[in-house]
């Protein structure tokens, strides 16, 4: 059993509002259809499509005025549509996908996960379907609502369904000792241990309109995973072959995360 994350950055391009990464999107579908037979599960975050909307709304923050009601609904509506376009593009490649809106199973406490019904998700991989969830909108009980991100479904995924593997596709080729994007002298950690975190590396936020935390928000929450046993492996989704490689559980650059 793995999952498969394919964040924003990945499947959008992050500058321009609502606009698919068509390029990135057609040859992941292909990477994912020749990965092998196991079982999967893949999640896709917002990029331009939720985030943006997200953030003019004040989605994050919870509902506070009843005119945010519509913007907490154009939130998931830009999640669809991304997610349609993910979908589309797997059964166009061969692949048994099946959209599900993370929105209708899962419900958060104060923005953290507290219910998730997994049985639509566990028969959906019994009949051999690739089912295709994301960082959604969702309801929270404390705060009315709340944006859910793709790293933290992804976490409570694999604890849920016991999974094996976690590979995560960022636009980097893993975690580096410093934001790679601002830093010319940062270098990858092909393995990266979680209790040397504190202090090693300097793990900034995402650049963008991102509202759920970047690259550290990744490692953060892959921590409990780690724990139980999960292999979690950070990749360049963007350069060809990492993601196949990396569902197949063969060596590639990137990152593992260690205990
Ligand atoms: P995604 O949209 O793929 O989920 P994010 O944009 O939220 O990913 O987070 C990944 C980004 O985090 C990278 O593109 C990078 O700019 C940034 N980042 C910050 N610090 C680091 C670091 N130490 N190593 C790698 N990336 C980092």
């Amino acid at each position: 059993m793995r999952i498969l994350k394919l964040g924003g950055s990945v499947v959008t391009d992050k500058d321009r509002p609502f606009t698919p990464a068509t390029g990135n999107i057609m040859r992941l579908a292909d990477e994912i259809e020749s990965s092998g037979p196991q079982p999967l599960v893949v999640v896709h975050g917002g990029g331009s499509y939720g985030h943006p909307v997200a953030k003019e709304h004040s989605i994050s923050g919870g509902l506070k005025r009843r005119d945010q009601l519509a913007g907490f609904s154009r939130t998931h509506q830009a999640m669809v549509e991304l997610n349609r376009i993910i979908v589309d593009a797997l059964l166009d490649a061969g692949v048994p996908a099946f959209s599900l809106s993370t929105s209708t199973f899962v419900t958060t406490t104060a923005r953290r996960v507290t219910e998730l019904d997994a049985s639509i998700v566990r028969a959906l991989l019994g009949h051999g379907m690739v089912p295709v969830l994301y960082g959604d909108a969702v309801l929270d009980t404390q705060q009315g609502f709340a944006i859910l991100s793709g790293d933290q479904l992804v976490a409570m995924l694999a604890h849920t369904l016991r999974a094996e593997r976690i590979v995560m596709g960022c636009d980097v080729d893993g975690v580096y000792t410093a934001d790679p994007k601002l830093a010319r002298d940062a270098r990858l950690i092909p393995r990266l241990s979680l209790r040397e975190l504190d202090g090693m590396v300097r793990i900034g936020e995402a650049l963008n309109t991102d509202v759920t935390g970047g690259m550290l928000g990744k490692v953060r929450e892959a921590t409990g995973a780690v724990e139980a046993g999960v292999e979690v492996v950070i990749v360049n989704a963007g350069e060809p072959g990492r993601v196949g490689a990396a569902l197949r559980g063969e060596k590639v650059m990137g990152t593992v995360l260690i205990l």
